[in-house]
């Protein structure tokens, strides 16, 4: 395993700081399949009993919060009719994280990776989710950084990263956000960007294990939100490395979940890559889900297709539904996990044959 630019090929080994090419700016990739033997699975209470799955190089220390292992909870929905009743709904718990979100999964794997290989300074871009988990990883590691966040940022939530990092308001877009963490990256930092970072892939696939051995199988469908769509990719990758070991004989469908306000996913699903240039960066409440330009948005399409599967959108008033009903019964999460209430409804209705998994990504702000 080693890590290969999609754009001019350069190859790079497991001790990988970058965020992309070095020569070409190109993103870069696992040059292989992610391979997953059950015998090599520890008891350890973390993702790192998947440890065998990372591409990280035998020297890398964990730096660990107790992340993964988040609860599976099977639900019944209120006034549920009739023709939904035949299949079973599933909650992935992830705002059940060490710091309230599925990012702490990637981020343990991109600070224990970074730390190892020497950096210093670290950041981030991050509307909350990720500043709050980059944070909190770096205070275990005794490190520090900065979080560039948009105006739109969760202030509740950023209020506890203090201690290891410094705010950066750009006072724009989360593309503003974006650009300034670039900037910080280009001048020495270490860039925990999950889009980016192809380790982050192999991080966010330990919920796919984790899914399978709750099940004993891979699940019919799972819905989740989709900004950059990293978490659905790395689904599709964990369970291809399920189905490769011999272990499942399905890959779930995918079902991805973007904001009416900024949908570029659905727009160039639907209408090819000239609808590229109409995305706007519009305000959503669903603030994990204002992505005009996703990293890897072709292979989250083409992941998707694979899987027989959808990206979907939700208007504002959906998603501000789907909070209170989550809320409702017993699930206070944040606007962007909510967007998914609708389409998981929605896929009840269809003819799925098996177990419908929704992914709670990230906790309530506040
Ligand atoms: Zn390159």
């Amino acid at each position: 395993m080693a890590f290969r630019c999609a754009n001019c090929g350069q190859e790079y080994d497991l001790t990988l700081v970058a965020w992309r090419c070095e020569r070409c700016t190109g993103l870069l990739n696992m040059t292989t399949a992610l391979n997953f033997d059950p015998a090599q699975v520890t008891d350890e209470a973390s993702i790192w009993r998947f440890r065998h799955t990372f591409p990280l190089a035998p020297n890398v220390m964990p730096i660990s919060l107790g992340e993964g292992n988040t609860p599976l909870v099977q639900v019944d929905l209120p006034t549920t009719p009739a023709n939904e009743t035949a299949h079973s709904v599933y909650l992935k718990c992830e705002y059940q994280n060490p710091t309230g979100s599925h990012l702490d999964r990637a981020m343990a794997l991109l600070v224990s990776q970074a730390i190892q290989h020497g950096m210093q300074d670290f950041t981030v871009a991050s509307t909350g989710n990720a500043a709050v988990s980059l944070s909190k990883y770096l205070l275990e590691a005794n490190k520090s950084g900065t979080a560039h966040v948009p105006i739109n940022a969760s202030l509740d939530k950023l209020a506890t990263v203090a201690d290891s990092l410094d705010l950066n308001d750009t006072s724009g877009q989360l593309s503003s956000a974006y650009e300034a963490a670039e900037q910080q990256a280009a001048a020495g930092a270490y860039y925990a960007s999950v889009a980016h970072q192809p380790l982050a892939l192999a991080a966010l696939a330990t919920i796919a294990y984790e899914l399978y051995t709750d099940l004993g199988d891979a699940p019919a469908a799972i819905v989740a939100p989709a900004g950059q769509g990293t978490l659905l990719l790395s689904l599709y990758l964990g369970f291809q490395a399920l189905k490769s070991a011999g272990l499942t004989t399905r890959i779930p469908r995918l079902l991805g979940v973007q904001s009416d306000a900024v949908a570029p996913l659905w727009a160039v699903k639907n209408y090819g890559f000239q609808a590229f240039g109409l995305i706007e960066e519009n305000a959503t409440l669903a603030s994990g889900l204002q992505v005009i330009a996703p990293a890897r948005g072709d292979s989250v399409l083409s992941a998707l297709h694979v899987s027989q599967g959808e990206i979907v959108t939700v208007t504002e008033f959906q998603i501000e539904g789907g909070r209170v009903m989550f809320a409702d019964i017993g699930h206070p999460v944040e606007a962007t996990s909510a967007s998914i209430w609708t389409p998981m409804r929605a896929i009840l209705q269809s003819d799925i044959d098996g177990p419908v998994v929704a992914i709670l990504t990230g906790q309530a702000e506040g």
